[in-house]
C-alpha cells in the first residue's frame, strides 16, 4: 500500500504558505510506516518544534489502473475519508531551501492520520464535500472539496500518468487554510459534514 499525497490543491493555502500557484499538481509519497495506528497519540518527534496538521479528504484506491481518463476516475473508488498531513514545517523548510526533498519532513512515523471512510454513494455530489478539523473543540480548518484546483477525478488521471495505482492505495488530495503548530496535549478531530472520522491525541 502506498500513500500519494497532493500539495498545493487550495489556493488559500498557497497564499498561506507564500507558494507559487503551480501549473501541474505537486506530488509526493509517504511511506506505510507513516500511518499512525488506530487509537495511537501522536508524538511530537524529536528532531521538529514545527509539526502542522493538514487536514485532507483522502481516496480510497479500489482497483488497479495506470493512466486512467479522468471520465473513468471515479470507477476507481467508492469511499471518501479524511485525515491529517502532519509536517515538520521547520525541517520543510529548511529542506526545500537547499532543493532537497520532503521526505524527512512529511513521511516520518505517526505523519499520516487515516480516519474512517464514508461511501462515496453517500455523496450527492463528491465536489461538494464539507470538512473542518477542530483543535480542542474549535474549529481550525473548514473547507469544502469545490474549493480544491485539482478534482478528485483530475488527480487521480494526473497521479495515473506516473504511479500505477494498486488497491488499499491511499490518496491525500491536499489541505485548505488554516494550517498551525500542534503542541503537548492538543486534541484534534476531523469531521465530514457533521461525521466525526478521526480524533487523535497529541503527545
Ligand atoms: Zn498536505
Amino acid at each position: 500500500m502506498k500513500i500519494i499525497c497532493v500539495g498545493r490543491n487550495y489556493t488559500d493555502h498557497i497564499k498561506e504558505l507564500e507558494n507559487e500557484k503551480p501549473v501541474d499538481p505537486v506530488l509526493f509519497l509517504k511511506p506505510d510506516t507513516s500511518v499512525l495506528l488506530k487509537k495511537q497519540p501522536f508524538f511530537i518527534p524529536e528532531f521538529s518544534n514545527d509539526v502542522h496538521h493538514e487536514v485532507e479528504i483522502l481516496i480510497r484506491i479500489n482497483r488497479i489502473g495506470k493512466h486512467i481518463d479522468k471520465r473513468f476516475a471515479h470507477k476507481y473508488y467508492e469511499e471518501v475519508g479524511l485525515g491529517i498531513d502532519f509536517t515538520a514545517r521547520d525541517l520543510q523548510s529548511e529542506l526545500k531551501e537547499k532543493g532537497l526533498p520532503w521526505e524527512k519532513a512529511k513521511g516520518f512515523d505517526g505523519a499520516a492520520v487515516i480516519g474512517k471512510f464514508l461511501p462515496k454513494k453517500d455523496f450527492d455530489n463528491i465536489n461538494d464535500i464539507n470538512f473542518r478539523l477542530e483543535k480542542n473543540n474549535e474549529v481550525v480548518q473548514r473547507s469544502n472539496t469545490a474549493f480544491m484546483l485539482w478534482k478528485i477525478d483530475e488527480l487521480i488521471e494526473y497521479i495515473s500518468k506516473y504511479f500505477t495505482l494498486k488497491i488499499g492505495d491511499i490518496i491525500f488530495t491536499g489541505t485548505p487554510a488554516g494550517v498551525s503548530s500542534v503542541k503537548m496535549n492538543d486534541t484534534l478531530t476531523g469531521y465530514i459534514e457533521n461525521k466525526e472520522l478521526f480524533s487523535v491525541k497529541i503527545k
